[in-house]
């Protein structure tokens, strides 16, 4: 028997059905009910219930293009909760960083592919924020982009520069009337092919990372190059390869001239690592949601295989693991947003040591989540590697994680640096 997506059906009937959205949702809000302030919770339900909806009225079966959803996602307000947009005339209440939570966790057991392409075009987002000076054509990129009108698209990485981001090789030249020239390569930009904004960083001398700068660019401009490349794990998230021939940047479009560009990116990772650790938490719910359903109703030997300690332990341990960094992550948004209500931005201080507590969180929970969702996977036999759930979407993405928004081993690089300005301090 072949499904509406023309999949061969492997999973009986009355299981498949009860891995629905719906009640995966109800599992993960059992789970969250007695951890949340109910402002928190309500708003959880409240996107739950929009994309159930949207589910059940475009009869979706998770192999279409993701992107042809954000607009209808954005005009509910849904595509970044991370800020207050009440600058744009655009009220959406709740915001801040616990929202955001929220926000991922719902749309990612919606469909994660599209919850990650989200995520890159919110990393556009949050400079446009820091830096647009109340100048127009910043306000109308900012506006079209958290409206989910149109796709952005980060550029920091080059083909010979990865881990060494402030290296760079693409090049900046600035004109007499203050626009700038940009040549060089980017590769790995998730949503490339699709943005219609890019946030990119470039040197006026390469490889001198004192001279780094900060762009706002139209991809449709002249020069700017994009193909496809192909990470298997991630089949409907399009990430690109972006060549620069003599692309000119008008003046209004620079976010950050040469020497600031480098604080601009530091800027901005902490809250791009932390999203990803909340991707992260989010994928590793919707594994064990899944898992949990099947486990409790696929018999073997005459008996629920979760009765079995060979499934039913393992599965526990990953769900322990799953809600104690669940507790971490939400103690870190509330106290972000505890912060920014305070002051209105994060105090530098708190800023500084938050690259250790980002990097600290992203490396455990990039283990965890491609530990947990292969673990789910493997516990739920067949029905796990089939192609009829969105498990097989948890299983490629959750293995991308360790290497984007930095590699696990710049994470522990990172931290090793704070051991020894821990000790110093003694
Ligand atoms: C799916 C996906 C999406 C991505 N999205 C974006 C995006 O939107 N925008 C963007 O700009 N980039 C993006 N990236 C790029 C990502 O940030 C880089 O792949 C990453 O920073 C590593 O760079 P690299 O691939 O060149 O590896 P390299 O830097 O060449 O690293 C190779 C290996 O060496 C290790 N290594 C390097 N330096 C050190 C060191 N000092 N100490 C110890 N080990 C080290 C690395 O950990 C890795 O194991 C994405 C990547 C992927 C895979």
């Amino acid at each position: 028997m072949v499904n509406k997506k023309g999949e061969v059906q492997c999973i009986d009937d009355e299981i498949l059905e009860k891995m629905n959205l719906k009640t995966r949702y109800n599992f993960l809000n059992n789970n969250l009910m007695s951890i949340l302030k109910p402002r928190n919770f309500n708003f959880l339900r409240k996107v739950e219930k929009f994309f159930i909806r949207f589910e059940e009225k475009n009869n979706i079966t998770h192999n279409e293009d993701c992107y042809e959803w954000i607009p209808a996602i954005g005009e509910e307000g849904l595509v970044t909760r991370i800020n207050n947009f009440t600058e744009l005339d655009l009220n959406f209440e709740p915001y801040g960083m616990t929202a955001e939570f929220m926000r991922c966790l719902a749309t990612d057991f919606f469909d994660p592919q599209l919850t990650m392409a989200m995520g890159a075009s919110i990393l556009v987002v949050n400079p446009i924020m820091l830096h647009h000076e109340d100048i127009d054509v910043r306000l109308k990129a900012l506006r079209e982009l958290v409206t989910g009108k149109k796709i952005g698209c980060v550029c920091i990485t080059e083909p010979e520069r990865g881990s060494d981001a402030v290296h760079m090789l693409t090049t900046c030249d600035e004109n007499e009337d203050g626009s700038f020239t940009l040549n060089g390569e980017k590769i790995y930009q998730t949503n490339g092919p699709k943005a219609d904004w890019a946030v990119l960083y470039a040197a006026k001398e390469a490889n001198n990372g004192n001279t780094m700068a900060q762009f706002l660019i139209d991809t449709s401009w002249d020069g700017w190059e994009v193909e496809r490349l192909n990470i298997p794990w991630t089949p409907r998230v399009h990430i690109g390869k972006e060549t620069l021939t003599n692309v000119r940047v008008p003046k209004e479009y620079v976010l950050g001239g040469p020497g600031l560009g480098r604080e601009h990116l530091f800027e901005g990772l902490n809250l791009e690592r932390l999203g990803i650790v909340i991707l992260n938490v989010s994928e590793a719910w919707n594994a064990i949601s899944h898992a949990a359903i099947y486990v409790n109703m696929r018999k073997q030997f005459d008996k629920e295989v979760l009765k079995y300690q060979g499934v039913g332990f393992p599965l526990a341990e990953m769900w322990s693991k799953t809600m104690s960094l669940t507790l971490a992550t939400l103690h870190i948004c509330q106290i972000i947003d505890e912060k920014m209500e305070q002051f209105g931005t994060l105090p530098k201080n708190f800023n500084l040591a938050l690259v250790v507590t980002a990097s600290q969180l992203k490396s455990q929970s990039a283990s965890l989540t491609e530990r947990v969702c292969y673990g789910c996977a493997n516990l739920m036999g067949g029905a796990g590697l089939c192609d009829n759930t969105l498990m097989q979407d948890l299983l490629g993405i959750s293995r991308i994680h360790q290497v984007g928004g930095g590699t696990d081993q710049i994470q522990k690089y990172i931290m090793s640096l704070a051991l020894r300005q821990l000790f110093k301090m003694l």
